[in-house]
């Protein structure tokens, strides 16, 4: 059954995280049933095929497709945050590198 998620949460292994919006399939996990009895995710109505699923907002990063655009802009915007903290970490990186490279004496 096709559905969507009501918020970010770990489905499983394979699938792994999926984001607000997100269109999946449930896999038969045995929470499956809770994960609809709490509204966690709602079945897409009309189940949709795979011509159907084209015509959801996909987001160019990761290929996710959604039921809403802005859910998609969002994944969009995630992916972005992300990497800025990776350049900003990897600065962080370099800059305890040449502190080390400083205080060894091998820089001026
Ligand atoms: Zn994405």
């Amino acid at each position: 059954m096709w559905v969507t998620a009501s918020k970010d949460f770990c489905y499983d292994d394979v699938v792994g995280d999926v984001k607000t919006g997100q269109l999946f399939e449930l896999r038969g996990q045995p929470n499956d049933g809770g994960l609809l009895k709490h509204r966690l995710v709602l079945p897409v109505e009309p189940q949709p095929d795979k011509e159907a699923l084209k015509h959801y907002p996909q987001c160019g990063e990761c290929g996710r497709r959604f039921l809403e655009p802005w859910q998609r802009e969002r994944c969009g915007r995630m992916h972005e945050l992300s990497a800025a903290e990776l350049r900003a970490a990897r600065r962080e990186e370099t800059g305890k590198r040449l502190d080390k490279l400083r205080d060894a004496g091998e820089l001026s």
